[in-house]
């Protein structure tokens, strides 16, 4: 594993501090981190289609958000930049997203949890879900997040590991 792939890689966790990208760095360079998560997340769910994956989201939602409004939409997109539009570190484009989120009530899930451990699907589900009310990443909208998946934050740490995993195994689908 070259070393400037998983660094470009790492910038997934960057804000999770040197010592834990440092960890991270450590076991992509050795190879070992898909087989980490592997090991840890084994199962794959079975939410294949999109009426299935509204179905998924309309249950989470009549659970935990029975009051607000219901979802119109809920889909696999295929072009989806998931960093970028789902776990928003760009506040400019989540606010702008939330706008619409509001106006559609439309829920976009990135192609890639398709295939992906329960877990990680529900994390994105209930972090998309979360947005019906929350509009930024704030501490209010986390708390949302973790009532309705206690694990959310190790969850979300997890994935970003799982989309560095996917991102060493095909460097070449790199988006820059
Ligand atoms: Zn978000």
């Amino acid at each position: 594993m070259e070393a400037a792939t998983v660094d470009h890689a790492l910038r997934l966790i960057a804000g999770y501090g040197e010592t834990v990208v440092g960890q991270v760095r450590t076991l992509a360079l050795s190879g070992g981190l898909a087989e980490r998560l592997a090991r840890r997340y084994p199962e794959r769910h079975a939410v294949r289609t999109d009426a299935a994956l509204y179905d998924y989201a309309q249950a989470l939602k009549s659970r935990h958000l029975k009051t607000a409004p219901p979802l119109s939409k809920v889909v696999y997109a295929a072009r989806l930049d998931v960093i970028q539009n789902a776990l928003g570190t760009h506040t400019t484009i989540a606010r702008v997203q939330g706008a619409q989120l509001k106006a559609k009530r439309e829920i976009r899930i990135a192609a890639l949890f398709r295939d992906a451990p329960p877990e990680f699907l529900k994390m994105i589900v209930v972090h998309e879900l979360a947005h019906l009310r929350e509009r930024e990443h704030d501490r209010a909208f986390y708390a949302l997040c973790c009532h309705m998946e206690p694990d959310y934050h190790q969850f979300e740490f997890d994935l970003r590991l799982h989309l560095i995993a996917l991102a060493l195994d095909k460097p070449a689908a790199r988006a820059d």
